[in-house]
């Protein structure tokens, strides 16, 4: 097949180093080599996404670039057994947006083995709205889970709770019977946590400054997506055996702690990465999304908005002006 379509790309000044970014007619020749191609129906935007489009950060690795590192979309051609034209397929990081066009676009062409099916119980506006956050807090909950944190172990502490990865993370933990705390920087935010499940706020101030190596033994398990001198906090309020499953860098990628509450509370300190996860765990984290995720708290964390939009929108959600999560439908 050979098509012209629209695509959102991101180019560079090879002289002066300058990145801009417009939409474009593009074909599908020039796509990028893939076994199956996708006509792309929804996608999202993930910091990343606005950090690639505001070129805050060198996220874009090969120009010219297509940004979008989450696609829901129907397969239009396939050289995979694995998957045929019209099979309904999701798609999660791999570079993608990064080094791999990505779904700002009509079309999308990838790897078969970077392609799960849809799950069956969410539709792909649904894969979307969790995309890559809701994905990762998924694979944050399956450590603390493998790890052998159980619900009647203590509370969990949720960081960066009204971002992304935190939303999904208190609504899933609450929906597996699991207590939540969620640590937020607005309070004003209180009802949207507790409406996710959160039972206790805990103002992320008290986390953010430089603490003791060993605090009270207050939680079980935590989701933090924060990082850096919060983390350390994090660790040293750890209860005995405590276990925390650490994605983020918001405040910062340092760790500025000791080794105490390891030695001496025998607390686990578990590394979540959603970009490189192989296939089995991605599989398992989307199982646990759609049967746990609560129908109505991902409603509530959802924004439907427009692709056209997405040069204004990107600055905003850098800025942390964008509650939850948005969803582009790409027509
Ligand atoms: P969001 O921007 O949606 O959320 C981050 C949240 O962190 C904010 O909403 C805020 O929550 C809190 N926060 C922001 N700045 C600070 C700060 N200076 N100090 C303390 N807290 C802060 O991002 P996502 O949820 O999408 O991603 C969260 C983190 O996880 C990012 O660092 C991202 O790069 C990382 N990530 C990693 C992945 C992986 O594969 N390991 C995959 C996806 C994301 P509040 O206002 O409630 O305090």
């Amino acid at each position: 097949m050979s098509e012209d379509f629209t695509a959102y790309v991101i180019e560079r000044d090879e002289t002066t180093k300058e990145q801009s970014a417009s939409w474009k007619s593009v074909s599908t020749d020039d796509l990028p080599e893939g076994d199956v191609t996708i006509r792309v129906r929804h996608t999202t935007m993930n910091y990343k996404d606005a950090l690639a489009i505001t070129n805050k950060s060198p996220v874009v690795r090969r120009f010219p670039m297509v940004p979008g590192i989450d696609i829901a979309g129907e397969v239009v051609a396939s050289d995979s057994p694995d998957y045929a034209v019209g099979d309904e397929v999701i798609m999660n990081g791999w570079g993608v947006g990064e080094v791999h066009w990505g779904g700002y676009a009509q079309y999308a062409r990838m790897k078969a083995d970077w392609l799960l099916k849809k799950p069956a119980g969410l539709s792909g506006a649904d894969c979307m709205a969790i995309g890559t956050a809701g994905y990762t807090a998924a694979l944050c909950v399956l450590r603390l889970q493998q790890a052998g944190v159980e619900p009647g172990d203590g509370t969990i502490l949720v960081t960066g709770a009204s971002g992304g990865v935190g939303s999904f993370a208190i609504s899933l933990l609450s929906s597996l019977g699991y207590t939540v705390a969620a640590s937020t920087g607005r309070v004003e935010e209180e009802p949207y946590l507790k409406s996710l499940g959160a039972t206790e706020i805990v103002d992320r101030k008290t986390l953010s400054e430089k603490g003791r190596p060993l605090d009270k033994e207050l939680y079980a398990g935590a989701v933090d997506s924060v990082g850096s001198t919060t983390l350390a906090n994090v660790i040293a309020r750890m209860k005995y055996d405590g276990v925390i499953a650490a994605c983020g860098l918001a405040q910062g990628f340092d760790l500025p702690t000791t080794v105490m509450p390891f030695i001496l509370r025998g607390v686990t300190l578990a590394g979540v990465d959603s970009v490189m996860a192989p296939k089995a765990r991605r599989e398992a984290a989307w199982s646990l999304l759609e049967e746990h995720m609560d129908r109505a708290a991902l409603g509530e964390i959802t924004q439907e908005a427009d692709i056209k939009d997405v040069a204004e929108i990107a600055p905003k959600l850098i800025a942390g002006q964008i509650r939850g999560r948005l969803v582009f439908t790409v027509d």
